[in-house]
């Protein structure tokens, strides 16, 4: 219990940020960390700009309550499944960005290597499938991307970053809409050229070293 309590300041903090910031609109979204055989997850329904620490959910890591009341995000399969392919990933954070969401409707691939910084801390930032947000559909189009990549959007909903904690995941999407408004921008101007192959290899060395702590 005490373990949780300051984690749940932290799921607060980044709900905050993540409205702040107008990365989602109202009770959008939603953020969870996992704590050994537990998770501490948003609820449904609950503006992220106001949620306070008590209203966070423990659950197990079939999604079963084990304490909190209401609902859980009923999005929280997504946060399930990465938990449950990934031992590495601490948190989860789900938001609908609007500059990212905007590429996926305009058929904008954030996968192409245009900025030399993602290539090197995201590796690259693929889109997963429409599925209909909440349902089982979501995790299943979300599976192969989760194995590689910690920054996914998804077709006309949003985006999902996972990270060791919840600031690093939170970070990741502000990696990801920054990308996305940089890249929208540009091409209002005319075409964006991808970096070169051999750019590409020598920013992917370098990634591995980041990613691996180095
Ligand atoms: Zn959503």
């Amino acid at each position: 219990m005490t373990l949780e309590a300051p984690l749940k300041q932290e799921i607060v903090r980044v709900c905050r940020m993540l409205h702040r910031k107008n990365y989602l609109a109202a009770t959008d979204g939603n953020v969870s960390v996992r704590l050994g055989d537990r998770v501490l997850v948003t609820p449904s329904g609950v503006h992220k700009g106001l949620m306070e620490a008590n209203q966070v959910i423990t659950v197990d890591l079939t999604g079963r309550v084990l304490r909190g009341e209401g609902r859980p995000t009923s999005e929280i399969r997504m946060h399930l499944l990465a938990y449950e392919l990934r031992p590495d990933v601490g948190a989860v954070v789900h938001a609908h960005l609007p500059y990212a969401t905007a590429c996926t409707l305009a058929g904008i691939d954030l996968l192409e290597p245009i900025l030399p910084e993602v290539v090197i801390t995201l590796g690259g930032i693929p889109t997963a499938p429409y599925a209909t947000p909440g349902s089982a559909a979501v995790p299943e189009a979300i599976r192969e991307f989760l194995r590689e990549y910690d920054a996914i959007l998804l077709s006309r909903h949003g985006a999902m970053t996972v990270g060791q904690d919840v600031m690093d995941a939170y970070n990741k999407m502000e990696k990801l809409e920054h990308t996305a408004r940089v890249v929208l921008v540009a091409r209002l101007q005319g075409p964006v050229s991808p970096l070169p192959a051999a750019e590409v290899e020598t920013l992917r060395r370098i990634g591995e070293k980041y990613r691996a702590g180095g």
